[in-house]
């Protein structure tokens, strides 16, 4: 099986990549090649996805897989979005980004709340011959009123999944595996990969 690099520092997309994708993919994290992290200058996650892929192929000539992913809230036009990591600031961790959403949605009544994450997996070859395979997954849901649990990462503790109402934070890895975008995009990635391998035979 082939090594690919993850192009992404975010320990919390490994762990849920390396599950989802472990048949198909060695998934190798971007600080065990000491690899530099690379600026997000897309308007688009399917820009950001495709950026961070190649610039990991320029600087190691492995297969590079990325997820661009983030959270959009209706009630806040689609924000944070691709901003996601960074809503309250360039440095901010999850705790920071949770208070900003939680403060910004004040006075908004539940069925108000509606949210959704998006990921798009874009995986790059070395060689000019493959064309990037692009997937996209979408998680409906909506913003709890304060956080809870301690499973997952980044805005976890405060999404509730739309049909279960149950929050992310509070789901085993499997359990969200199977509803999340990121669970619905690797499936459809592992789909175009296969589909890849059958026609070259
Ligand atoms: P980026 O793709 O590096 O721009 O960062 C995506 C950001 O979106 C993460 O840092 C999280 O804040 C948020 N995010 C993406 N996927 C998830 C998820 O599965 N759970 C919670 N937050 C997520």
């Amino acid at each position: 099986m082939l090594g690919t690099v993850l192009a992404s520092g975010n320990p919390g997309k490994l762990k849920e990549l390396q599950a989802l994708l472990r048949r198909q993919f060695r998934l190798i994290a971007m600080s065990e090649l000491n690899l530099d992290p690379v600026e997000e200058t897309g308007a688009t996650f399917e820009e950001n996805a495709l950026i961070k892929a190649r610039a990991a192929v320029a600087q190691c000539g492995l297969p590079a897989l990325s997820d661009d992913s983030g959270l959009e809230v209706d009630a806040l036009n689609g924000a944070p979005g691709v901003f996601s990591a960074r809503y309250a600031g360039r440095n901010a961790d999850s705790s920071a980004n949770i208070r900003k959403l939680l403060g910004e949605l004040g006075g908004v009544a539940p069925p108000h709340r509606s949210a959704r994450f998006r990921c798009v997996l874009t995986l790059v070859m070395p060689d000019e011959e493959h064309a990037p395979l692009i997937a996209h997954g979408v998680w409906e849901g909506s913003i709890a009123q304060r956080p809870q649990g301690s499973g997952g990462f980044g805005y976890d503790p405060v999404f509730l999944d739309r049909d279960s109402g149950q929050c992310a934070a509070l789901m085993s890895r499997g359990e969200k595996g199977c509803i999340s975008h990121r669970g619905a995009a690797a499936r459809k990635l592992r789909a175009l990969v296969d589909a890849g391998r059958n026609a070259a035979g």
